[in-house]
C-alpha cells in the first residue's frame, strides 16, 4: 500500500527541514513542491519573461523541463537541463516566487506534475501550501505545521545567515506569505487536517509531534 503524507504551512514554519528528517525517518522519499515554484521563477527571469504576462509565464510552466530529487538526503532542482539547487534559494527568487505560484494555470500544470511524482512514488512526504487540500487531499496524514509569526521571523532569520534587518526579513516572510494566501490557504486547517505548532517546540520535539501525528 501506498504511504502519503502531507505537510502544509507557511514560510519560516521549519516545514522543508521538519518534513525531510519525517522522510528520513519513514524511509519515505521527500518532495518540496516550493523549490518547483522557484525553478520556474528563477527561469522566466532568467529568459526575460515579461513578469505581468500571465499567459507567458503559464506557457513556461508547460514548456519547462523540470528535474527534482526526492531524495531527502540529496537535493536536486534541474531546469532545462541547468542546476538550479542554490540559485534558487536566492532572495530575488523569494521576491518574485508570488508572481509565479498566483497564476492559476502554472500552479495547475505544477500541481499535476507533483501528483504525478506522488504517484510514482511508494512512500512519500510532500511539503507545500496546497498539498493537504489540492495536491493529495487524500493523503494518509495531513498536517499543517503553523508557528507564531515571531518564531517564524527567528528562523528565517538564522536561516539566512543573519544577513536581513528586521524590516527585510518581515517584508520578505510576511509579504510572500500574504501574497500567497490569496490563492491557496495555508493558515487555517482545512476538514481533517491536523495542526501542529512548533512555536515552543525546539526542532526534534517537532518531528517527534509530527511523527506522533501521522501514526494517530
Ligand atoms: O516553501 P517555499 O518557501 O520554498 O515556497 C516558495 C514559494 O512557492 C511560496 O512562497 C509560494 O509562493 C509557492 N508555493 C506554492 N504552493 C506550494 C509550494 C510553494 O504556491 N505548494
Amino acid at each position: 500500500d501506498q504511504l502519503v503524507i502531507a505537510i502544509d504551512g507557511p514560510s519560516g514554519s521549519g516545514k522543508s527541514s521538519v518534513s525531510k528528517a519525517v522522510a528520513r525517518e519513514l524511509g519515505a522519499a521527500y518532495l518540496d513542491t516550493g523549490a518547483m515554484y522557484r525553478a520556474i521563477t528563477y527561469s522566466v527571469l532568467a529568459d526575460g519573461t515579461d513578469l505581468s504576462d500571465a499567459n507567458a509565464i503559464a506557457q513556461a510552466v508547460r514548456d519547462a523541463q523540470l528535474e527534482i530529487s526526492v531524495d531527502p538526503d540529496a537535493e536536486l532542482v534541474e531546469i532545462g537541463g541547468v542546476d538550479v539547487t542554490a540559485a534558487i534559494r536566492e532572495p530575488r527568487i523569494s521576491e518574485q516566487v508570488s508572481t509565479v505560484a498566483t497564476n492559476l494555470d502554472a500552479r495547475a500544470e505544477l500541481v499535476r506534475r507533483q501528483q504525478e511524482i506522488i504517484k510514482a512514488n511508494l512512500r512519500i512526504v510532500a511539503e507545500g501550501r496546497d498539498i493537504t487540500t489540492v495536491v493529495a487531499p487524500d493523503a494518509d496524514a495531513r498536517i499543517l505545521l503553523t508557528a507564531s509569526e515571531e518564531a517564524r521571523l527567528r528562523r528565517r532569520g538564522l536561516q539566512l545567515g543573519g544577513t536581513q534587518n528586521d524590516s527585510q526579513l518581515a517584508n520578505q516572510v510576511l509579504a510572500r506569505d500574504a501574497k500567497d494566501s490569496t490563492v491557496v490557504n495555508f493558515t487555517q486547517a482545512a476538514d481533517g487536517v491536523m495542526t501542529v505548532d512548533s512555536s515552543d517546540l525546539d526542532f526534534e520535539q517537532t518531528i517527534a509531534a509530527v511523527l506522533d501525528a501521522i501514526s494517530t
